[in-house]
């Protein structure tokens, strides 16, 4: 899969993005990250890619011309009209579901706002999706970008190198994870819960439906309201659409 992503800081998503199962999954080919550098598209002799707002008030808006012709280039080179996200605290909250679809794409562009936000008439003409990553103002995109990439790069066939691993996280089935353990068995004087000892699979797979389920209802109680759950599950863990929210 290749994501582009348009920055001002292209630095700062390559560091980034070049480790750890991401940065060896791009090794191996499954994924090609480039961060391309919208400054390299002025028409600015000073190189400058960011102006006053019209109409005054604080910061700087970065200019429509660089990015247009940054994307325009990037088109070129895809041979269609890519998928196009703007991060933005204005968009709707990026979810596991929406990784898991944008997963499918071959290709798609990022485009990282600065300062106060990009020229309104370039978001109009090149931009398919507006996704913000939480109800928070940070200084830039390329935060909100780099966990996009991350998140999605993980359903793409390849990137774990356990396929399984990303099938049955938290999220799915709108439940959260059950706890996980690992070596020593006794650690700060507590044990491993002993149901993962026993050897038998249907029993550790109860246990982890139920704290799952039990998780989920402490942690994230908006989730169950639409968490698949058996009907014998909602009556054991007393979970129904109008009680689960409370
Ligand atoms: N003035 C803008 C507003 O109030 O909506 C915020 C601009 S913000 C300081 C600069 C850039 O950071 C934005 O253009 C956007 O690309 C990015 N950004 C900030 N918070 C974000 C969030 N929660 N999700 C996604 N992108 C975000």
């Amino acid at each position: 899969m290749n994501f582009y992503i348009l920055t001002l800081f292209p630095e700062m998503v390559r560091n980034a993005l070049n480790t750890s199962i991401i940065g060896k999954a791009s090794k191996k080919g499954y994924l090609n990250i480039e961060a391309v550098n919208i400054r390299d598209y002025t028409a600015d002799r000073h190189q400058k890619a960011d102006d006053y707002p019209y109409g005054g008030g604080a910061g700087m808006v970065m200019q429509a011309q660089p990015i247009y012709d940054a994307y325009c280039a990037l088109k070129e080179k895809i041979g269609y009209i890519p998928r196009t996200v703007y991060l933005t605290p204005q968009g709707p909250t990026f979810t596991q579901h929406m990784a898991k679809e944008m997963a499918q794409e071959d290709s798609i562009v990022f485009l990282c706002g600065h300062y106060e936000g990009v020229d309104e008439r370039v978001l109009e003409e090149i931009v398919t999706d507006y996704v913000s990553i939480g109800d928070y103002v940070l200084t830039g995109g390329e935060l909100p970008a780099m966990v996009m990439v991350d998140a999605i790069s993980r359903m793409v066939p390849g990137v774990l190198t356990n396929e399984t691993s990303g099938q049955s996280e938290s999220f799915e089935g709108n439940l959260l994870e059950y706890p996980q353990y690992t070596r020593p068995y006794q650690w700060n004087g507590k044990a491993v819960p002993e149901v993962l000892m026993s050897g038998d699979h249907r029993r550790i797979e109860m246990w982890r439906r139920e704290q799952s389920i039990l998780r989920t209802k402490k942690y994230r109680p908006d989730l169950l309201k639409t968490a698949e759950l058996t009907i014998k599950e909602k009556a054991l863990y007393q979970v129904n659409d109008e009680k689960s929210g409370e």
